[in-house]
């Protein structure tokens, strides 16, 4: 079955992480934050984001599970877009997925090692896909690890890019987000964020 919003638990700040957080405290983004570990697919919220290529027809991974669960008529708007920019986002209906709304960005290839560029690009991706979910009204928005799958984007490189880039948007647009969940998929994933999420959304 599908799993409502109400059904995935908000993530807490912890006081006593071993690193000194890189951010302050802002009480405004105070249960707007989760990590779930398991399938995007079946998360019954406004908007999950997909980790798509250029051409937005369908890859493997998690673009290749959201088609299957979307049904044909995804790749059909898909189609209709005329692909999709790197760091760039677009969105279309969530056919038949509990999400109303999916999120396709592109992240950056990064098989040959991470610059500037990679960094930036995959920067964007988080920062246009929250932008495109506020302008379609869609509270609650789902992440994959983006790029660090098939891309190669290192995940302990990728998650620091991930939660600043929550952290910038949601401290300037906290009104118009009620959650923003981090979706993993990977055990290694999970205790990352974990030991991540305090530096960019502390306690104290
Ligand atoms: P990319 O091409 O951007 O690297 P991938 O789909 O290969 O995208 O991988 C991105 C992340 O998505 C990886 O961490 C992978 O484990 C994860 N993933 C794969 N399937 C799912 C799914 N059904 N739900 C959530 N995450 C998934």
């Amino acid at each position: 079955g599908s799993v409502p919003l109400n059904d995935i638990p908000v993530w807490t700040p912890t006081a006593g992480s071993s690193e000194p957080s890189r951010y302050q405290r802002n009480d405004k983004l105070d249960q707007k934050i989760s990590l779930y570990s398991g399938d995007i697919t079946k998360l019954e919220i406004d908007a999950i984001v997909n980790a798509a290529n250029k051409t937005l027809l369908g890859g493997g991974g998690v673009d290749g599970a959201i088609h299957r669960a979307a049904g044909p008529l995804l790749k059909k708007e898909c189609a209709s877009l005329h692909g999709c920019e790197t760091g760039e986002a677009k969105i279309t209906c969530g056919y038949g997925l509990p999400a109303k709304y999916v999120i396709h960005t592109v992240g950056p290839i990064a098989q040959g090692g991470v610059g500037e560029e990679e960094r930036k690009a995959l920067r964007l991706c988080y920062k246009n896909s929250l932008k495109t979910a506020t302008e379609n009204a869609a509270r609650s928005v789902a992440f994959p690890c983006i790029s660090t799958g098939i891309y190669g984007y290192p995940p302990e490189q990728a998650v620091h890019e991930a939660l600043a880039t929550v952290r910038e948007y949601l401290d300037a647009h906290h009104d118009k987000l009620d959650r923003v969940i981090f979706c993993v998929f990977l055990p290694t994933d999970k205790e990352l964020y974990l030991q991540n999420l305090p530096l960019y959304f502390p306690a104290g």
